[in-house]
């Protein structure tokens, strides 16, 4: 079989996405690889279609086709998603772990003996943990074709999800002497680069980057005042659709989701916290569609991947852009439209810093990854462009109508400059020595206690800011930080200093920008499915939504999540183009041989017997 074969009648796609060809192509010669590309990039399908691919270098070295490709994937939970969804295409695949019965692990490896895998998918902690020789020469003895490593950035420090367990992927490059190792990821640091090339030790490896940018999310960010009150608009913006909200601490992830159930939400919570039991029934109702929002912590989300996940929203700020990027990329990944909303306060910096440090995590990697999320935050400029730029990428689309700021929903101050320069003033009075509470204190005319001690309720600039709320004064300095006029920096309690230019601009050289809180957009209408999903004019959203329960009824019958039967964007293809033959349905987005021959026929009657109600 041919990569585009594959492609077409495995899968049912018609197209490669940006770079998957080259990634395959790589695999097919057997050369070493870094694949960069975004979440929802199609990683997967680069190192599983060569799978099923006979290429003349495999072949040279006597195992032929009958050898397999062995992937190392870090989550338990994505490594059975990806091997129900391969065993649904109708392609032979296993995996290894922790969480099968003796029976069950002895059946994939009889399975190994006798050849009968493509791809087998392992956790790092079974391949090179301790006493795991044996097993790792059993493999070799078993032919693999090459080494697929997901989720690759784990392997660095600077990354931002390191896992000791990773380093020991290094010893890959001994025990499988000629077979070609691809390190695949999400995350595109230079810096996280180089240490996957240096780590696993590969060798001249083809470096392939994607693009960053995701056209089809919409990132907004707010600085938390009332959280209720900005989840409350947010929400009704999304009404009856998937989304993922991420809390900062277990405690927050339970309140919050009690707060939203009493609302009327379908809302599970989903933290590390919770017995294996109840967690895994909250992973499934969401990947069921039985719920619609799940309540997260930052630490833990990985899990809990869904296609059709139309917003997700921060409510504090993660530990770095990387997370950021990784966590919010999870909406969105059918391409249709979906909302980012990052609502944060300086307050979770201080405390990502304290809880770093006590579990002495707290290295210069970790700091340097804070700052540069705490700057994504607080800046005032397209965000689309923050982060592509962050990932080293230059943007070129100029402005991207997919942001607060080039939506202009920004409300710029009147008179920043002066503002500013208040602001900057207050700073140089209280002497470059205090945080940034206390001088919102001092402009806003709060007499703290502390104010009254230093004696700074008697400075010219107490209280030259009375008009504004204490939040938007933090709000201002913060922008001040990121754009560079004041710096924030000493541990444990960081002061404010001007900087050379903040020094300049407050003697009058130079003029600064300031904004407000976001003017957020009102709710949207549009043609829905009864279960809320967005639907395109002219698809039947009755019939889409029969075709949704279809596939639910054979997803429960199989034991896997809906998706895993067909995506979202193929039901609606078929509500719109109503094919009446397998081979209409042939040409439909994601119908491979497999699944147009085990459910061709159900989905097919489904569509015939239809009836528009009336
Ligand atoms: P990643 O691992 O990079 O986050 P996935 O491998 O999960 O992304 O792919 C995201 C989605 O895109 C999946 O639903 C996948 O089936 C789909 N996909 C991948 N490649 C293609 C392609 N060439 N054409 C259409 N859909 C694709």
């Amino acid at each position: 079989m041919q990569l585009q074969d594959a492609l077409t009648r495995v899968w049912g796609y018609t197209s490669f996405r940006p770079l998957q060809r080259e990634a395959m192509q790589a695999i097919l010669d057997g050369r070493d690889s870094v694949v960069v590309l975004p979440t929802g990039g199609g990683k997967s399908l680069c190192f599983q279609a060569p799978a099923l691919v006979v290429s003349e270098s495999f072949a040279s070295d006597g195992f032929a086709a009958q050898g397999f490709a062995l992937v190392v994937s870090p989550l338990i939970s994505l490594m059975k998603d990806q091997v129900d969804g391969l065993v649904v295409d109708g392609v032979a695949a296993a995996y290894l772990n922790s969480t099968q019965s003796f029976d069950e692990r002895d059946a994939v490896l009889a399975g190994l003996r006798d050849g009968r895998w493509r791809l087998l998918y392992v956790s790092p902690e079974r391949l090179v943990g301790e006493g795991s020789q044996g097993f790792r020469r059993f493999l070799l003895q078993s032919g693999v074709r090459y080494i697929a490593v997901d989720e690759a950035h784990c392997i660095s420090q600077w990354g931002h999800d390191f896992r000791p367990e990773y380093r020991r992927l290094g010893q890959l490059r001994d025990e499988f002497p000629g077979v070609a190792l691809h390190a695949f990821t999400a995350t595109a640091t230079e810096r996280v680069r180089r240490d996957i090339v240096s780590e696993l030790r590969l060798e001249n490896p083809a470096v392939l980057v994607g693009s960053f940018d995701r056209p089809n999310l919409v990132y907004r960010v707010l600085r938390r005042d009332n959280l209720h009150r900005q989840l409350t608009q947010i929400l009704s913006r999304h009404q009856g659709e998937a989304g993922i909200v991420y809390c900062a601490s277990r405690r927050e992830v339970e309140s919050l989701a009690d707060w939203l159930k009493e609302q009327g939400h379908g809302a599970v919570p989903y933290h590390a916290g919770l017995p294996d039991e109840v967690r895994s029934r909250h992973q499934e109702a969401f990947l069921d569609e039985r719920a619609d929002i799940v309540v997260a912590t930052v630490a833990f989300g990985m899990g809990i991947d869904r296609s059709n996940v139309r917003f997700v929203v921060h409510a504090a700020a993660p530990r770095s852009p990387e997370h950021y990027q990784q966590e919010s990329g999870r909406a969105g990944r059918d391409g249709l439209p979906a909302e980012c909303v990052l609502i944060y306060s300086s307050a979770d910096f201080v405390r990502w810093r304290q809880m770093l440090e006590g579990n002495g995590e707290l290295t210069d990697s970790a700091r340097s990854l804070l700052r540069d999320m705490e700057r994504y935050a607080s800046s005032t400029r397209c965000r689309h462009r923050s982060l592509v730029e962050y990932f080293g990428e230059p943007y070129t689309r100029g402005e991207c109508a997919a942001c607060d700021w080039c939506l202009k929903e920004l409300d710029p101050v009147a008179d920043s400059t002066v503002v500013a320069q208040k602001i900057l003033s207050c700073v140089a009075r209280v002497k470059q020595t205090w945080g940034m509470g206390h001088v919102t204190d001092v402009l806003t005319g709060r007499a703290s206690e502390k104010v009254v001690a230093a004696g700074h309720n008697r400075l010219s600039t107490f209280g030259l800011l009375t008009a504004e709320p204490g939040a938007a004064v933090r709000g201002y300095i913060e922008q001040l930080v990121a754009e560079g006029w004041l710096l924030r920096a000493g541990e444990p309690y960081p002061v404010l200093r001007l900087t050379p230019a903040g020094a300049s601009l407050l003697k009058g050289t130079g003029t600064c920008a300031l904004y407000r809180e976001v003017q957020p957009p009102k709710p949207k209408r549009r043609v829905r499915g009864r279960a809320g999903e967005p639907v395109p004019q002219g698809v039947d959203s009755e019939l889409f939504d029969a075709l949704r329960a279809l596939r639910l009824q054979i997803a429960r019958h199989r034991g896997v999540p809906p998706y895993v039967i067909f995506h979202d964007t193929t039901l609606r293809e078929m509500a719109e183009r109503r094919p009446k033959t397998l081979d209409d349905l042939h040409g439909i987005y994601g119908v491979g041989a497999r699944k147009a021959a085990d459910f061709g026929d159900a989905f097919l009657d489904a569509i015939r017997t239809y009836r528009r109600p009336d």
